[in-house]
């Protein structure tokens, strides 16, 4: 079954088709010329398609299928997906009122090894506020990102999320709870549309199962989510790149498509790492837009960044930390006078 995938085509159900065709035609073909060379059976297929596989390993990794696709019309072969945007929309949870306590991290520690990464760290994210989180490359804010977002699990300390302990819970009961993140290093399926990248990000807001799914038993939900995920990339403003593949996208605005994948899921509480990187002035000015927007809204954002205009101009509140520690933290005029938090960037970039 594996050698029928892999000759057809791994990903492709009409690959899988021809794959099916052409193993058992030439298994039973294998198997007759043997017997009247040899007057005997055996597996002589096995050591053939062993073979085979290195062949194809080498040559031809998507399949034949691939080589059939290129001789078709491409309309075929790249249907143009269709969105229905008068598809009902997803249910949305209700957001907190804004300024209530919604994440609070207490004490959090993560070593690696012998390496501290998180020291008995502290802050707190309110709903509906733009939380800014700041420290020198290496201080620890990513990890601290990969703790509250279930991706690694803290050592020590507690975090609650809507007063909820979220410390042991896996990454999707996380984000099932209404934490989404974006990552520092691009992480998007770049053979996949931008728009199809988006609405991944709704898939925990959908309910049929795969078995529905293999059916077409799924199209209706199916054009919930795209609409959805529509709504989501016009809200970033990437309106004119949905229909493009992500790995044909500049990688500022791959990082604007991480943002509309992680808004997809509906999110309470929004974690941004370093999202404002590889962006043009241009473009850092429309996310700080989009932050402002999404506060208007009531989403919460816990934000990494570097660019202290940037984040000078959308924060309400600035954490600073330091070898994985609690520096600071205050608005952001009071960092900016801060002595510790000046310090701890050599009084260069504040
Ligand atoms: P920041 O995002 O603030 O630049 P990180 O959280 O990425 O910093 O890293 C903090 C420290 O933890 C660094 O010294 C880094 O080398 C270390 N670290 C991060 N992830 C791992 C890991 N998976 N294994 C070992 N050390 C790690
Ligand atoms: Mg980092």
């Amino acid at each position: 079954f594996f050698f029928l995938a892999l000759l057809g085509g791994i990903g492709s159900v009409w690959g899988a088709v021809l794959g099916a065709g052409v193993v058992l035609s030439l298994k039973q073909f294998l198997q007759d010329y043997w017997l009247s060379l040899m007057g005997n059976t055996s597996n002589i297929e096995g050591v053939v398609f062993a073979l085979l596989v290195v062949v194809l390993l080498h040559k031809a990794r998507f399949g034949l299928w691939s080589f059939v696709a290129r001789l078709l019309p491409s309309s075929w072969v790249n249907k143009p997906i269709v969105v229905q945007a008068e598809a009902a929309p997803l249910v949305k949870r209700s957001l907190p009122t804004r300024g209530a306590d919604l994440l609070q991290v207490k004490e959090v520690t993560k070593r690696f090894g012998g390496l501290i990464a998180n020291n008995k760290m502290h802050l707190t994210v309110k709903a509906g506020q733009i939380t800014a989180l700041i420290g020198p490359n290496g201080a620890g804010k990513s990890t601290l990102f990969n703790c509250i977002s279930g991706v690694s699990a803290a050592t020590e300390g507690e975090i609650t999320f809507l007063s909820e302990p979220i410390q042991n819970k896996a990454p999707r009961e996380i984000a099932a709870l209404g934490i989404s993140r974006t990552f520092q290093h691009v992480r998007l399926n770049l053979d996949m549309t931008v728009l199809e990248n988006v609405a991944l990000g709704a898939h925990l807001r959908g309910h049929k199962n795969f078995v529905q799914s293999a059916w077409c038993l799924d199209k209706s939900e199916e054009q919930q989510i795209l609409a959805e995920a529509q709504r989501q990339i016009q809200r970033c403003g990437l309106a004119d790149y949905q229909f493009m593949r992500a790995g044909d996208v500049a990688v500022g605005q791959q990082r604007i498509i991480e943002i509309a994948r992680a808004l997809c899921a509906d999110p309470i509480l929004l974690m941004l790492d370093e999202p404002a990187a590889g962006l043009r002035h241009a473009e850092k000015i429309q996310l700080a837009e989009l932050l402002k927007q999404l506060r208007a809204d009531g989403v919460a954002v816990l934000l990494v960044e570097h660019d202290m205009d940037f984040l000078m101009s959308v924060a309400d509140h600035v954490v600073v930390m330091e070898f994985g520690q609690w520096l600071a933290a205050g608005t952001p005029q009071e960092i900016k006078h801060n002595p510790r938090a000046l310090a701890a960037y050599h009084g260069a970039a504040l």
